[in-house]
């Protein structure tokens, strides 16, 4: 069976993209902790009509699918459990772009960095920024409905999706939406598509809305004695009505052990607060001063950072600066009700000491999303153990803070399964009926999302 398939596979996209054995890098994505899949094949289809034909080759066959992007996923999502990489990189054309009318339809292989430029060179922006936008794809970012810091204030990628193009089981290429700006016809389709990780369907291009690009941007960084007062100082920014478009933490320990190494600005050590003002050249100015003003208070010191583009760029660094702290670092993007914020920041502290590992938080956390992170020396056995233990000990204190185990990594194979420790029965079982509905052979990336029976 595996010898027919990989030959129609080749006759629909050409001997030279159905590679076998994969390449080790298609086996693997950014999560770390080890995890490698093993596939047949990977297949990388030219256009959507190709992949239209290879998804139907593979439901036919009863192979597993696993679509892939940049590879930029941290949460295992992209790692195969056996059958077919559906790798969209060749897919990676503009098809329209309309600047007069702010909307821009692309392919699925197109980097983020790649739109985020096309846009600006119109005066437009794409709002969702996650952090590996040179190595990450739209397609990925629809699938992991990706945030950023810039979601704060404009949301994550669903709420920039007007039209998608997919291919559903057992073979059909589709399109819900398109170049409109409403619509409400049917179920939210293209609601369950962003987000689903690849477990309904492969996702081969979408419209996406655009919105002028801000005329000015500063950030404003606070530096607190106590992450707790850092923790204030963000309430109080939403507090005093002030539209931010970012609000991210480092708390103590993330300054301590890479936040302070090549920070563009003058942060004086404990945690720190940035904040980002935008708009016309007088609203930024006024957002500006105002987040001065919030932010101020209780602060050892805040400043305008004169280099915003190098902040942003050290901030997208802190993640692999961390993680090179003891070669290690599971990382979690928990979220919890933003009055919790505090509380979080406390409690994993707390569990890195009795797991006896460097704990720490940082990220979103104006959106109560933070990366919380145990650092661990990987060639240690026992503090892999612990790093786990304390990551389980992390989710289970979310969901009792009323929080959510993923905030915009998705659940990939880390967390697989795990839903049922946030959800009722009933929940959990709709989910499931979802699944089995658009996927009945469950071979759109088996063991992602969904499935239930796994605790903490
Ligand atoms: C340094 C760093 C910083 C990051 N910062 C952020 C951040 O701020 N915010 C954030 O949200 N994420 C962040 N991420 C995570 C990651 O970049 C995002 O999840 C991104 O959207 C993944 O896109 P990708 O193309 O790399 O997808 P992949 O890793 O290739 O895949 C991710 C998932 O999407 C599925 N998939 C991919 N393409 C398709 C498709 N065309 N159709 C259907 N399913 C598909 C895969 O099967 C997999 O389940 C960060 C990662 C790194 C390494």
């Amino acid at each position: 069976m595996n010898d027919s398939l990989l030959s129609s596979l080749a006759d629909v996209v050409g001997s030279g993209n159905v590679v076998h054995p994969p390449p080790a890098e298609y086996l693997t994505d950014a999560t770390g902790r080890g995890l490698t899949g093993t596939a047949l094949a990977v297949v990388r289809p030219g256009d959507a009509r190709q992949v239209e034909a290879a998804v139907r080759l593979c439901y036919t066959a009863g192979a597993a699918i696993t679509p892939r992007g940049g590879g930029s996923g941290v949460s295992g999502g992209a790692v195969p459990d056996g059958g077919v990489v559906l790798s969209l990189e060749r897919l990676d054309r503009i098809r329209h772009f309309d600047p007069l009318l702010w909307r821009i339809e692309a392919e699925a292989g197109v980097t983020t960095a790649h739109l985020h430029r096309v846009a600006r060179e119109s005066g437009l922006m794409f709002p969702p920024d996650p952090g590996a936008s040179e190595q990450s794809q739209i397609g990925g970012n629809l699938a992991t409905n990706a945030g950023g810091p810039h979601a704060f204030r404009h949301g994550p990628t669903r709420r920039w999706v007007t039209g998608i193009e997919a291919v559903l089981a057992p073979g059909e290429l589709v399109t819900i939406g398109g170049p409109i700006r409403k619509d409400v016809a049917g179920y939210d389709l293209i609601g369950l598509l962003v987000g689903s990780e690849g477990t309904l369907g492969v996702i081969t291009a979408a419209w996406l809305r655009l919105v002028p690009a801000p005329e000015a941007a500063h950030v404003v960084a606070g530096s607190y004695a106590t992450d707790t007062a850092a923790c204030a100082a963000i309430e109080r920014i939403l507090g005093s009505g002030i539209e931010a478009a970012a609000v991210e933490l480092l708390d103590g320990a993330a300054m301590r052990l890479g936040g302070a190494s090549g920070f563009p600005g003058r942060a004086t050590g404990g945690a720190l607060v940035l904040a980002e003002a935008e708009g016309s050249l007088a609203e930024a100015a006024r957002t500006r001063d105002e987040l001065i003003e919030a932010l101020g208070e209780e602060a050892l010191a805040t400043e305008v950072v004169a280099d915003r583009s190098a902040l942003w760029h050290w901030r997208e660094g802190l993640s692999g600066r961390l993680a090179a702290v003891r070669g290690a670092k599971l990382s979690e993007d928990v979220v919890v009700p933003l009055d919790r914020l505090g509380d979080l920041v406390a409690e994993v502290l707390e569990i890195g000491q009795r797991q006896g590992l460097e704990a720490l938080s940082f990220g979103h956390a104006g959106d109560g999303n933070l990366h919380s992170s145990f650092l661990y020396d990987p060639d240690v056995q026992a503090e892999r153990e612990a790093a786990l233990r304390a990551r389980d000990d992390l989710l289970r204190t979310t969901v009792e803070m009323g929080g959510s185990i993923s905030g915009e990594h998705g659940l990939g194979l880390v967390k697989a399964g795990l839903l049922g420790e946030q959800w009722a029965p009933a929940a959990v079982a709709g989910h499931e009926a979802i699944k089995w509905a658009l996927d009945p052979k469950a071979l759109f990336n088996p063991g992602r999302k969904t499935g239930s029976g796994a605790s903490l």
